[in-house]
């Protein structure tokens, strides 16, 4: 009985994990799929500062994993993706009132060239006294269907404009759509960013990869207590890598802790179903029709998940 409690909490240590959540607007209901109002924010916010969640700069969670130390399990990160104007006008105030950081990912070409609904660099500079700010990109394009060089082009120059006007260069990237493949994570870790943000659901814990961290994005009036009872688990995709040629997924094969003997998959347009790894491989080769341009290969084991997203290009 003894041994069972101490295995019990043993286990929920070594499983404790941080959360990384995205917002896109605030307050602009006329974008509903990337939006968050501001009852909901702070509907989201009490539930936070209720039940004892710690709202963390990104960059302490940076540290954490670069010392290898255990992530607590109240910990939960902001990023805001694609600065929206809707950000500095409707949402930063409840950020400042609440004290709680965030992380700015700039849509750089939007701020260069004045585009309307995004923020300005006057106003990005402003939000510095509260957050920090990483990179998404010069473009905002599906990256994956770039060349290699393309890829480069467009984060050169992002670089370039940030660093123009911040004075800095940022340490952290977080992917257009969260879309990327073997070819575009090659190019944006070469540039030795300390992070590299995706959108696959799942958590933060010390063994995730600096370079490749699962987000959640909150839009509209999410359950809060669901997506915080999700885990990262410790796998290793070997395959599939990328979007397979001939539109069918004929592979999956990820290795995982060999104490798990029961897990679900789920792909993109099918539902869940359960898997039986063995002495931690799951390999398949069930071939599975992919439907959409974008899919998500989901295994979960519990409330632990991990994902891969494969994503058709338009170039090869
Ligand atoms: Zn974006």
């Amino acid at each position: 009985m003894k041994t069972a409690i101490l295995f019990a909490l043993l286990s929920l240590n070594l499983w404790a994990d941080a959360h990384l959540f995205v917002y896109h607007r605030f307050g602009d209901a006329k974008h509903a799929s990337t939006n968050v109002s501001l009852e909901v924010l702070k509907k989201h916010f009490d539930y936070f500062k209720e039940n004892k969640y710690e709202v963390i700069p990104l960059s302490k969670l940076n540290q954490a994993l670069k010392d290898k130390k255990e992530i607590p399990d109240n910990w939960v990160v902001f990023c805001i993706d694609d600065s929206y104007k809707s950000f500095y006008t409707n949402g930063l105030d409840l950020f400042k009132k609440y004290k709680y950081p965030f992380t700015l990912f700039v849509y750089i070409e939007a701020t260069d060239k004045g585009y309307g609904d995004f923020m300005t660099w006057e106003q990005i500079k402003d939000t510095q006294d509260y957050g920090e700010i990483g990179l998404h990109s010069y473009s905002h394009k599906h990256m994956v269907s770039l060349s290699a060089e393309a890829m480069r082009r467009d984060t050169d120059k992002a670089l370039a404009s940030f660093k123009k006007h911040l004075g800095y260069t940022p340490k952290y990237y977080a992917y257009p759509f969260g879309e990327f493949d073997e070819r575009l994570k090659k190019e944006i870790t070469s540039y030795g960013f300390d992070l590299v943000l995706n959108q696959n659901v799942g958590a933060v814990s010390s063994k995730s990869p600096r370079d490749n961290l699962d987000r959640i994005a909150l839009t509209g009036d999410v359950n809060l207590k669901y997506e915080l009872r999700i885990k990262y688990l410790d796998a290793q995709w070997h395959s599939p890598k990328n979007y397979p040629t001939n539109a069918k997924l004929n592979e999956i094969h990820v290795t995982m802790p060999a104490s798990i003997k029961k897990a679900e998959l789920y792909v993109s347009g099918g539902g869940w179903e359960y898997i039986k790894p063995e002495e931690g491989v799951f390999k398949s080769t069930k071939p599975y029709p992919l439907k959409f341009k974008r899919t998500r290969v989901i295994i979960k084991y519990g409330n632990a998940y991990t994902s891969k997203i494969i994503v058709k290009t338009s170039q090869k």
